[in-house]
C-alpha cells in the first residue's frame, strides 16, 4: 500500500496524478480497434474465434446463445435463497427505477404553441454483465433490472462463458428474472462489438449499457455512433474520506472489499487523523488473512491502493472533487457542512454504517458507475437512460401568427428564405 502525508515529499506530484483524465492506453485502444474489426467483417465466426483464443471455450452456432434449456436448468439448479436475495435486489431496483422515470409534459411556450416531450422505452438494449473474474451475478440485475423497470421490450445480454461454454447458474436465473429475452455466451470487446453492430444471427441493439475490463470499456467508447452507451463504467473504485470520527475496523473492511474486485480496482482512503490512518492499517493487516480471495485483494494492495494522511478535511474533499471515485463514502462529523461541496462521485455512502457492498447488492440505485475520473461528466445507470426522449410541437393559427416576426428575422439572417416563406404560407387565405 501507498501510505503518505502531506508532510513527504512525494505527497504533492501523487496527489496531482490523482486528478485524472479516463483514456484508453494505446495497446487497448488499437488491440480493441482490430477486435472490432474482425467482428464487423466475419461476424459469427469472429466470436467464435475469439471466445476461443480469450476465454478457451469452443461455441458455435447452436451453442453462441443460451438455450431455454439451459434457462430452465439454471432456474432449477439455484436454491431458495438466492432466488429471495434476487427477488429483494430487484424489489429494490424497480422502486428506486420508478423514481427516475420520465413521464411526458406538454406545455405552451410564449407564442401560445404546444410544446412538449416524449418518453417510449428503447425497442432493443443490450447488456453486457462481466464474467472474467467472478460471475457478477448482481450486475445483471443493475443493468437489466433498469431496463426492466423501463418497459424495454427486448433485452440482449451478453456475458463470458467458462472454458467448458457454460454461464454460472444464478447468473442466468439471474438474468431471467431481470426480464432479459436473449443472451449470448461472449464476454469482452467482442460482445459489445456484437451488439452494437449485429452479425448473422445476432440482432444489433440501440443502446448498449454494463460495465466490465479495460477492453470493454474501450468497445464501447470506440462504437459510439454505431449505437449509444450508458457510461464507461471499467475497474471499480473507491475512495474513503474520514474524520477522527471514522471507525477503523469497518474502513478496513470496506477497503478489502473493494480490493477484492481484484485486476485494475483502486482503493483510497484519505484522513486529516493521523492517529485512524495508523488503525486502519493494523485493522487491514488483521482482516486481510480471514478472507477467500486475499491473492487478488494483495494485488490490489500492493498496485492499487493508496492511503493519504491530508493536511485537512476540506484538502480531502478537493482531492475527491479531483480523483471523481466511482464510490466515495464520507464519515464525517461535519456532513451538512462537507456532503454540499462533493459533486464529481458516482455515489456517496454516508456515515460509517453503509457498506458499500450493501450499495453493490440490493440497496436501489445501480451499481453501474462511471470510473477513471469519468465521473466527471458521466452519471451511473438510471432508468431514464433506456428512454428514448423526443419532442413534440403543435401550433395553430395564432401562434403561427405570433412566431412570423421571429421566424421571417432568422430566415433572413441565416439566408433561408424558404423558412420564412414556410410559416407565412399558414397565414394566406
Ligand atoms: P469482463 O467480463 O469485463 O472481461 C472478461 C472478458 O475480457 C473475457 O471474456 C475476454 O473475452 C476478455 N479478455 C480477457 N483478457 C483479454 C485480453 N488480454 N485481450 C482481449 N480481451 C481479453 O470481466 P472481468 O475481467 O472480471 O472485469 C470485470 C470488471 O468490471 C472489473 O474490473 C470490475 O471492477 C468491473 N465492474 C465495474 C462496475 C462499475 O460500475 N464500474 C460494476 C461491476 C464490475
Amino acid at each position: 500500500m501507498k501510505i503518505l502525508s502531506y508532510q513527504d515529499s512525494g505527497y504533492a506530484p501523487f496527489v496531482r496524478r490523482l486528478n485524472r483524465r479516463a483514456l484508453p492506453e494505446p495497446g487497448t485502444r488499437d488491440l480493441v480497434s482490430t477486435i472490432i474489426a474482425e467482428v464487423a467483417t466475419k461476424g459469427d465466426e469472429a466470436l467464435f474465434t475469439l471466445t476461443k483464443r480469450f476465454d478457451g471455450a469452443i461455441l458455435t452456432a447452436k451453442t453462441l446463445f443460451v438455450s431455454d434449456a439451459e434457462f430452465a436448468a439454471a432456474e432449477k439448479a439455484v436454491t431458495p435463497e438466492t432466488k429471495v436475495a434476487v427477488a429483494r435486489s430487484l424489489k429494490n431496483i424497480h422502486s428506486f427505477a420508478k423514481r427516475s422515470l420520465r413521464k411526458d409534459w406538454s406545455a405552451k411556450n410564449a407564442e401560445g404553441a404546444t410544446v412538449g416531450e416524449r418518453f417510449t422505452p428503447f425497442d432493443r438494449v443490450g447488456v453486457y454483465v462481466p464474467g472474467g473474474k467472478a460471475p457478477l451475478v448482481s450486475t445483471a440485475l443493475m443493468t437489466a433490472g433498469f431496463a426492466q423497470a423501463a418497459g424495454v421490450p427486448e433485452i440482449l445480454a451478453a456475458t463470458p462463458c467458462g472454458p467448458d461454454g457454460s454461464v454460472n447458474p444464478a447468473l442466468l436465473y439471474a438474468l431471467q428474472a431481470a426480464g432479459v429475452t436473449e443472451a449470448i455466451k461472449v464476454g469482452g470487446a467482442q460482445a459489445i462489438a456484437a451488439m452494437a453492430l449485429g452479425t448473422r444471427t445476432i440482432r444489433p441493439v440501440d443502446r448498449v449499457f454494463g460495465p466490465g475490463n479495460s477492453f470493454v470499456v474501450e468497445a464501447k467508447r470506440q462504437l459510439v455512433g454505431a449505437v449509444s452507451i450508458d457510461l464507461l463504467p471499467g475497474p471499480s473504485e473507491i475512495l474513503i474520506l474520514s474524520d477522527k470520527t471514522g471507525n477503523a475496523e469497518f474502513i478496513a473492511a470496506d477497503i478489502l472489499a473493494q480490493a477484492e474486485h481484484g485486476g485494475d480496482s483502486i482503493v483510497g482512503f484519505a484522513t486529516d487523523s493521523k492517529a485512524l490512518l495508523g488503525k486502519v492499517v493494523k485493522a487491514i493487516e488483521k482482516q486481510l488473512p480471514t478472507l477467500n480471495r486475499s491473492k487478488y485483494i494483495r494485488e490490489v494492495l500492493k498496485r492499487g491502493t493508496f492511503l493519504l494522511h491530508v493536511k485537512s478535511f476540506a484538502e480531502g474533499v478537493s482531492i475527491c472533487n479531483a480523483f471523481a471515485p466511482e464510490h466515495l463514502s464520507l464519515i464525517t462529523a461535519e456532513e451538512d457542512r462537507w456532503l454540499p461541496l462533493i459533486r464529481t462521485c458516482g455515489a456517496i455512502y454516508l456515515g460509517n454504517d453503509s457498506p458499500v457492498a450493501v450499495g453493490d447488492f440490493l440497496a436501489g440505485p445501480s451499481h453501474t458507475l462511471p470510473t477513471g475520473g469519468s465521473g466527471r461528466s458521466f452519471s451511473g445507470i438510471r432508468a431514464d437512460q433506456f428512454q428514448r426522449r423526443t419532442s413534440i410541437v403543435r401550433l395553430d393559427k395564432e401562434s403561427v401568427r405570433k412566431s412570423l416576426p421571429v421566424v421571417e428575422e432568422f430566415s433572413r439572417i441565416e439566408g433561408l428564405d424558404a423558412h420564412g416563406r414556410s410559416t407565412a404560407i399558414r397565414l394566406e387565405k
